[in-house]
C-alpha cells in the first residue's frame, strides 16, 4: 500500500503542470551517505514537530530530493499528503560552500574542521527544511487548498508559485510566517538543548554556549546569502513574490533577540554584540568566497538598518495579525506566531 501510495505522489509531482521536479534516483547517487545523513534530519524535524501540535495531524508525510541544481526547497499537498521537496543540488551547495568557509581561519578555535563544515551545513539545511515544514504547520496550503481537484497549490523559495494570492502582500506575510517558524524552532532548538551544547564542548566544537549561537547566526545568514546569490536571472523573478533577503535577515535577527528576552535573558548583552560581529563576518566570507560584487552587497547590507525596510516589515507585520492569522487559525496545526 504504501508503494503504491509513494508512486501516485512521485507521478503527482512528476506531472505538475509547471516547472516540474524532477525526483531524485537516489540508487543512481554516489553520495549515497549525505542523501541518508539529510533524510535522517527531515525524520528527526518531523518527529520533534508532533510534540508541539496544537490540532491533531491528519496529514500524511513524503520527503523527496529532486534532480535540480539550484538552491531550492517545495512545499506542496497531493490529497492528504504534506510533501515537501527539496533540490538535491542545493544541498550539495550548502556543503561545498561551507567546506570553502571552514579552510578558511573562520572560527579558529575549532581544529576538527570537518566537524565544524557538517555542522554549519547541518543548520543551514535544517532552516531550509523548518522553513518549508512551518509552509504545512502554519496552515498555508491547507487554508488556500483549491476546491478544484485539477488546481495545485504550491510553494517554493524562488518565489514560482500558483497560489492564488490575495495580494505581494499577502505572499511576502505568509513567507515571512514559514522564516518565523524557521527561525523560531532551529534557534530554540540551539538556545534549550543541554545535549548538543554539551557533546559540542566535549568534541572541541564549542568553548560555551554562545559559539554555538555564533554557528547558528553564521549558518542561518549564509544561507540567505547563497540563497540570494544564484537568483542571476533577475527577469525570471516574479518581482510582486520576491521576498527580499535583507528582510529576511532582519527578522531572523529580530527573532534570535526576542527569544535571548525571553527565554535567556542572561545571555542578552552579550548576544547582541555577538550578533553583530558574526553578521558582518559572514558578509566578509561570503564576500571572500564568492567574489560578489561589492558596492550591491554594502547596498543590501545597509538597507536592514534602512528605514523604509523597517517600515516595510512593520506593514507586512500588520498585515500578518489583522489579516492573514484569522485566516490560518482554522488550519494551523502548530501554535501562529
Ligand atoms: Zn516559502
Amino acid at each position: 500500500m504504501k508503494y503504491l501510495e509513494e508512486y501516485f505522489i512521485k507521478r503527482f509531482l512528476k506531472n505538475l503542470p509547471y516547472d516540474p521536479i524532477s525526483i531524485l534516483n537516489e540508487n543512481k547517487q554516489t553520495d549515497r551517505s549525505l542523501l541518508t545523513g539529510y533524510k535522517n534530519i527531515v525524520t528527526t524535524i518531523q518527529q520533534v514537530s508532533q510534540k508541539s501540535l496544537v490540532r491533531e495531524n491528519h496529514q500524511g508525510f513524503y520527503f523527496a530530493f529532486a534532480d535540480d541544481k539550484r538552491l531550492n526547497g517545495t512545499a506542496t499537498i497531493y490529497k492528504n499528503t504534506d510533501i515537501i521537496v527539496v533540490n538535491y543540488g542545493g544541498i550539495t551547495k550548502i556543503h561545498q560552500y561551507f567546506r570553502a568557509a571552514c579552510n578558511s581561519s573562520l572560527f579558529p578555535w575549532v581544529t576538527n574542521r570537518q566537524l565544524l563544515c557538517d555542522f554549519l551545513s547541518g543548520l543551514a539545511f535544517d532552516f531550509l527544511i523548518s522553513h518549508e515544514f512551518g509552509h504545512h504547520y502554519n496552515g498555508h496550503l491547507l487554508f488556500r487548498k483549491p476546491q478544484k481537484a485539477n488546481l495545485i497549490s504550491r510553494m517554493d523559495m524562488l518565489g514560482t508559485t500558483t497560489i492564488p494570492y490575495e495580494s505581494a502582500l499577502e505572499r511576502k506575510a505568509i513567507e515571512m510566517d514559514a522564516d518565523s517558524y524557521a527561525s523560531t524552532n532551529t534557534f530554540l532548538k540551539q538556545l534549550r538543548n543541554p545535549t548538543v551544547l554539551k557533546m559540542g564542548i566535549e568534541n572541541g566544537l564549542f568553548r560555551d554556549q554562545y559559539d554555538q549561537l555564533r554557528y547558528w547566526i553564521f549558518a542561518t545568514h549564509s544561507f540567505f546569502l547563497l540563497f540570494a546569490a544564484q537568483m542571476v536571472d533577475i527577469n525570471s523573478i516574479h518581482y510582486e513574490n520576491y521576498y527580499n533577503r535583507t528582510l529576511r535577515q532582519a527578522h531572523n535577527l529580530d527573532i534570535s533577540a526576542n527569544l535571548i528576552d525571553i527565554f535567556s535573558p542572561h545571555l542578552k548583552t552579550n548576544f547582541n554584540q555577538i550578533m553583530d560581529e558574526i553578521f558582518q563576518l559572514t558578509e566578509t566570507t561570503f564576500h571572500n568566497i564568492h567574489n560578489s560584487d561589492s558596492d550591491e552587497r554594502i547596498r543590501e547590507v545597509l538597507s536592514v538598518t534602512d528605514k523604509r525596510v523597517i517600515e516595510h516589515i512593520k506593514e507586512v507585520d500588520n498585515y500578518y495579525y489583522k489579516v492573514l492569522k484569522p485566516k490560518l487559525i482554522p488550519f494551523a496545526r502548530h501554535k501562529l506566531a
